[in-house]
């Protein structure tokens, strides 16, 4: 794999919206581990039947589906930017192991927020289905006739996950599992870490500096 980059942080940290603008500006391959299961789900595959119940409660996939489901969707020569995988530590260990043969080629970037804004930030998300563009309908609204600003789409949808009765669980998931993939990152020398309680233009400005540095 060619230098590789992985967004760390809770839902709603806002690493999705970041990960698009990375890629767009540098290059990467943007892999989103829930967008992948998501499209599974839309395609009622196998694999997305076995999974949907298992998202609609904001519990995590089996470490072997998504795994399996990310080499399915990288090459050799990919410079991937990776976006919610990995979720545990065993995640982070079978990237290294299976993936990243030479781990010092990815770093991880970790998206430092105050847990407390979560909860509004992820209720009030709104995804465009033609572009992937996220909205805030109260920080960062879509145009108000109802469409999308980038692609002019009118198909602008809240994901059944984000809603007050999955969040908390999902929430909940994350502050479970995070601390030693954190630590894991901190331990081998590959994290990054920038300020997400900025606002969005800020956090990317901090984001191209660090990449700058280190792509
Ligand atoms: P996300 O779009 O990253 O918030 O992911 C949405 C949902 O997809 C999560 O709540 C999990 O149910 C599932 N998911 C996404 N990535 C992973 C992963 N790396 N491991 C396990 N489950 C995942």
């Amino acid at each position: 794999m060619l230098p590789s980059l992985i967004v760390l942080g809770a839902p709603g940290s806002g690493k999705g919206t970041q990960a698009l603008k990375i890629s767009k500006e540098f290059g990467y391959k943007h892999l989103s581990t829930g967008d992948l299961l998501r499209a599974e789900i839309e395609k009622k595959s196998e694999l997305g039947q076995k999974v949907q119940s298992i998202i609609a409660k904001g519990d995590l996939v089996s470490d072997e589906i998504v795994l399996e489901l990310l080499k399915l969707n990288l090459q050799d020569n990919d410079k991937a930017l990776l976006d919610g995988f990995p979720r545990n530590i065993q995640q982070s260990k079978m990237l290294d192991d299976q993936l990243f043969g030479n781990n010092a080629n990815v770093k991880a970037i970790y998206f430092n927020v105050d847990l407390s804004v979560l909860k509004d930030r992820i209720v009030n998300r709104r995804t465009c289905k033609a572009c992937g563009e996220i909205y805030n309908v109260k920080t960062k609204p879509y145009a108000a006739n109802g469409t999308c600003l980038k692609c002019g789409s009118s198909d602008i949808v809240q994901r059944k996950d984000d809603t007050e009765s999955v969040v908390d669980n999902r929430l909940n998931v994350f502050k479970e599992t995070f601390e030693p993939i954190l630590n894991f990152y901190r331990g081998t020398g590959r994290l990054l870490e920038v300020n997400a309680q900025q606002d969005e233009a800020a956090v990317f400005n901090d984001l191209k500096r660090l990449i700058e540095i280190y792509k």
